[in-house]
């Protein structure tokens, strides 16, 4: 059943995007090269098609779309020099936060420090890595843009060393590397070397959307057991947003690291949602089952795909055009949050996942540990913040001060769980806060924007015929 593709040599890979509009933009060609094992750094090269007339700035990200918080980039980059199209080099300028003025540009080499991010960057899951035998990337600790181009489109080639498989999330079964945009290519990850274990993952909507398992871990691990969670939680989530319609994502990738700390402050095991992937780098004591459950993992992989439909593609105010350069306040995170939450818990509840476990149990007794615990638990300066106010807080200090993220993510989980009941029960079981979340999912689909806070009730009226405006108004109030 299972295919474990290691996929084999060097890899060289070009392509260009697969949307029509690509053609009426010359794309910009991204270059990435790690030249040998055991290089702490790599080097990366972006050349844009145009001949430059003004002068161009680099910019190197420092906020992560979803993570609502920051992390400086910037200050691994090393060695920055401009050329003109003609290949003459030109004087290049530290700028204003993580900026750099390189004249008038066409193209710009650079190094980032692998080494130096992951010893700086005590959050795992926000540090690329590199190990004797393999290399992690992520695409926006590593990929910088020429302001004014992030809506162009992106054509990417990988040089890693002689033999060393490559794989990529924007072309999990390999051949050309393309992004739609800037934003595309920073959501991504470059995996490479003998170290890196990929598999196809077969599940029941595989052929809508197949299901690619890369993973590196640094102690024994169980891959069939990652496979079946990583397939158990596609198979409930796509069920739950899509039915039996096609996923909004051609292929998804489940990106998985279990590692032996780096020091006793670097902390593990948070995950990051991507358009067409999740990662997670975990701790090494992760891989074993009895400390981190079948139950566990299968939640923590289905939360973060629910979140491929939730934010990634219907989002309140501030995700979309995003902000590169410092953390965007978002009033909304409690709904991309709470609500994607919420529908994993649902998901997963009514799949035979759950393990024969009644679902109304199964869903009460996650409710109970993700949000209502953590109601009871939360400290009365954070519970008698607005809503959208205690969001706003979060748009930076979600994981800072986890207690912060916690609530937020709670509060609207609750008022989803909420809304689901009465749908539920005015509509006899004949709908749910699954129909109405689906209609706003094709309405952001159709308008590509984002909904307004006060039009969700109006959504989620259209699709089941409930009001839950008073739902809505009771959980964004402070609380008692
Ligand atoms: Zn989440």
């Amino acid at each position: 059943m299972r295919v474990l593709f290691l996929i084999s040599l060097f890899v060289c890979l070009v392509a260009t995007i697969g949307s029509g509009h690509s053609n009426a933009r010359p794309p910009v060609r991204y270059r990435l090269i790690y030249s040998a094992p055991g290089s702490t750094s790599v080097h990366v090269r972006i050349d844009l098609s145009s001949e430059a007339t003004t002068p161009r700035t680099l910019l190197i990200p420092r906020a992560i779309p979803m993570c609502y918080s920051e992390e400086p980039y910037d200050q691994f980059v090393s060695n920055v020099a401009a050329f003109e199209a003609a290949g003459k080099s030109l004087p290049v300028a530290r700028a204003e936060g993580p900026r750099w003025s390189l004249g008038a540009a066409a193209r710009v080499d650079y190094e980032v420090d692998l080494a130096r991010m992951e010893q700086a960057i005590q959050s795992a899951t926000d540090s690329s890595r590199e190990r004797p035998d393999y290399v992690s990337l992520l695409g926006y600790s590593v990929f910088g843009f020429f302001e004014g181009a992030e809506e162009l489109p992106i054509e990417l080639k990988v040089e890693g060393p002689k033999g060393w498989p490559v794989f990529s999330t924007l072309a999990p079964a390999g051949g050309a590397l393309h992004a739609e945009n800037f934003y595309a290519l920073a959501d991504s990850q470059i995996i490479f070397g003998p170290g890196l274990r990929v598999a196809r993952v077969h599940y029941a909507r595989e052929n809508d959307a197949p299901l690619t398992l890369a993973y590196y871990s640094e102690v024994p691990v169980d891959q069939a057991r990652l496979e079946r969670l990583s397939a158990e939680a596609m198979a409930a989530m796509t069920e739950y947003f899509d039915g039996p319609s096609a996923p909004p994502f051609s292929h998804y990738t489940v990106f998985l690291e279990f590692l032996k700390p780096v020091s006793k402050d670097h902390s593990y095991g948070f995950g990051m949602e991507h358009l067409e992937s999740f990662h997670a780098a975990m701790a090494a004591t992760d891989a074993d089952p009895t400390a981190f459950s079948d139950a566990r993992l299968r939640y923590h992989i289905a939360h973060h795909i629910a979140h491929a439909w939730i934010p990634k593609r219907c989002y309140g105010e501030g995700y979309y055009p995003f902000i590169w350069d410092h953390a965007f306040r978002i009033d909304t995170i409690w709904f991309s949050e709470g609500f994607a939450q919420y529908a994993a818990i649902v998901a997963l509840a009514a799949s035979s996942a759950a393990g024969g476990q009644n679902e109304e149990q199964h869903r009460q007794e996650m409710l109970e540990r993700r949000f209502r615990s953590v109601l009871r638990d939360s400290p009365p300066d954070l519970r008698h913040m607005p809503l959208r106010e205690l969001s706003v807080f979060a748009s930076t200090q979600y994981t800072a001060d986890f207690r912060i993220g916690q609530l937020t993510f709670s509060r609207g989980g609750l008022m989803a769980a909420e809304m689901d009941d009465r749908i539920r029960a005015e509509t006899h079981g004949q709908k749910s806060l699954r129909d109405a979340l689906r209609h706003l999912i094709a309405w952001s689909a159709q308008n590509h924007r984002e909904f307004r806070i006060e039009d969700l009730p109006v959504r989620f009226h259209e699709a089941t015929g409930v009001e839950t405006k008073d739902i809505l108004e009771n959980w964004l109030a402070p609380l008692p």
